[in-house]
């Protein structure tokens, strides 16, 4: 049985992609998120709990929600300092941002892939239903550009 939670949850993110010729520069997008869930429900009838998903996604989106969001594998972007303020420089190019405006991620670039990526692992760490056979988590970055992650978990049917 397929399970999904595909609508409101999101957030609003600045990024660029090191190595992107237009896409280096600094811009935001509104990024849309979406997850999948396959399973057999249990004697409850349940899957998933729809609400544990969503409150799971929802604190996810919510940490990214308004930040700037920078890669930490990266080795084009040298840390020039932290503390109250993060300063980076890529490529000769130089930002600096308050810290607690920006997240680092455990990605090389701020992509879609990657988030999907990482959305997916939280996912996969965090929900633990022993019916659940399969997530698929998507993530979106303007509409029609998007990234599926899917995983197969708890034991082979
Ligand atoms: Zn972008």
């Amino acid at each position: 049985m397929l399970i999904e939670l595909t609508k409101g949850l999101g957030f609003s993110g600045a990024h660029f992609i090191i190595g992107h010729k237009k896409c280096e520069h600094l811009h935001g997008h509104n990024w849309r998120v979406g997850v999948t869930v396959e399973g057999e429900p249990d004697e409850r009838g349940l899957v998933v709990d729809f609400l544990e998903l969503k409150r799971l996604l929802g604190e996810l989106c919510g940490s990214y929600d308004h930040r700037v969001l920078l890669p930490e594998n990266n080795r084009a972007l040298k840390r020039l300092s932290g503390g109250a303020s993060t300063r980076i420089s890529v490529h000769g190019r130089e930002f600096e941002f308050p810290s607690a405006d920006v997240v680092w991620l455990p990605v090389v670039n701020t992509t879609v892939e990657e988030l999907a990526r990482v959305v997916a692992d939280e996912v996969v760490r965090n929900l633990s239903y022993p019916n659940v056979r399969k997530i698929t988590v998507w993530v979106e970055e303007s509409p029609g550009q998007s990234a599926t992650e899917e995983r197969r978990v708890g034991k082979s049917p």
